[in-house]
């Protein structure tokens, strides 16, 4: 690991590097699967473990392990490991240590697949799962009275954008025995540290702010050393949810320009949720840092920035965020986040579909919800689209 004192900017350009006998500027990209020993006898040692050498890239690749070194400095975390996926991140986080008889509680405003691990998967093996309300504190206190295993959580949530009190529930869940996961996607490695605030481990999808561009999929699991070579490696070595080295070479190449995106993405999304607020089209707007969201304070207390997304709620209906969503001309519709691109979906047709129509309205994602990520562009034409599009949208629910 790079030493801390290094700020983000600079260890997203240089943590990590490991170079070649060519002593190449860029990272290396080794898009290999396997390696070659000297000996037979240095490939023995080397599968004994007492010799260090790269084996397959299933267990561990040059390029990848740049990756993993760049992200953990980033994180202020022991070790890291890449995957595949964010899902696949997420599933290995939770598979590689929970087993029958556990008990598992987590924020009910879960991204839609790691709802369907925790609601569906993890039952099929005897592991008993409870949701909490995101905001609820009592209801965290109550939930984790009785013994846990595990605690997986998302903050802000996807797309209502609540935040959990990181440090009261992972207090409350040390307290029943439980280790803390953070799905920490929305608020990025720079503007938010669930370690620093008591959890245990911290998981990404790389497919959003990490990548950027909106090129690869990409996920990271980070904790302490321990943790990550003698319960977490085990399990991704013998199942195999590993990243390729190009999507890794990708994920690095695209870090390097993670801080100037997200701050440029985050100055932009709070401005376009100033733009939004108050509008005739629009009926409410849901951004962190915005002083009439209802958890602004706990927001300001353990994040940097209030993020890249801002969610808001149409006048009309489904038919009227539809008609917007439609009128959009720059910004596309679209079910990913985190892309130098704006892009709009409409969380209760899309990403919130499965979940359910109960599930839905306990989380607040009526039909009048439409999520956007805010990318690059320039402010005043993403406004200029917005603008226009809520129009459309407000014409088609006067039609009605
Ligand atoms: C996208 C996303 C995931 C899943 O990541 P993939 O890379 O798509 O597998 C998990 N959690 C959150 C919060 C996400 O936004």
């Amino acid at each position: 690991m790079m030493t801390p004192l290094l700020s983000p900017a600079t260890l997203l350009v240089h943590g990590g590097i490991t170079r070649s006998q060519f002593a190449e500027t860029a990272e290396a990209l080794f898009l290999t699967s396997g390696f070659v020993y000297d000996s037979a006898e240095q490939a023995a040692a080397t599968f004994a473990g007492t010799v260090e050498h790269y084996q397959y890239s299933r267990f561990g690749n040059p390029t990848i392990a740049m990756l993993e070194a760049r992200l953990a400095a980033l994180e202020g975390a022991e070790a890291c490991r890449a995957t595949a996926s964010g899902m696949a991140a997420v599933h290995a986080a939770l598979l590689c240590q929970l087993k029958a008889g556990d008990r598992v509680v987590a924020s009910r405003a879960l991204f839609g697949s790691c709802h369907w691990i925790v609601s569906t998967l993890l039952p099929r093996y005897g592991i008993r799962t409870e949701f909490v309300d995101c905001a609820d504190l009592d209801a965290w206190r109550e939930a984790l009275i009785e013994p846990a295993q595990l605690v997986l959580l998302e903050t802000p949530s996807n797309p209502m954008l609540e935040i959990i009190d990181l440090a009261a529930v992972a207090g409350l869940a040390h307290r029943a025995g439980a280790l803390v996961v953070v799905d920490n996607v929305f608020a990025t490695p720079l503007l938010q540290k669930p370690l620093a605030l008591g959890a245990d481990i911290v998981v990404y999808s790389a497919t959003k702010h990490l990548d950027g561009q909106g090129r690869v999929l990409g996920g990271a699991v980070l904790g302490t050393k321990s943790w990550i070579e003698n319960t977490l490696q085990p399990f991704i070595r013998n199942t195999g949810p590993a990243l390729s080295p190009f999507n890794a070479w990708v994920l690095i190449k695209g870090m390097e320009t993670l801080a100037l995106r997200v701050q440029a993405a985050s100055a932009v999304a709070a401005r376009i949720a100033d733009f939004l607020t108050g509008r005739t089209e629009v009926e409410q707007v849901w951004y962190p840092f915005r002083a009439d969201h209802p958890q602004e304070q706990l927001a300001r207390a353990q994040m940097k920035g209030g993020g890249t997304v801002v969610s808001f709620a149409v006048v009309g209906g489904r038919s009227a965020a539809f008609a917007t969503l439609d009128a959009l001309r720059l910004i596309a519709i679209s079910n990913n986040l985190g892309d130098t691109k704006s892009l709009a979906t409409h969380p209760a047709t899309t990403t919130h579909m499965r979940i359910g129509e109960a599930e839905r309205a306990r989380l607040g994602i009526t039909e009048s919800v439409i999520r956007l990520s805010v990318g690059l562009e320039d402010p005043g034409d993403l406004e200029a689209d917005l603008e226009q599009a809520l129009a459309a949208g407000r014409l088609a629910h006067a039609a009605d």
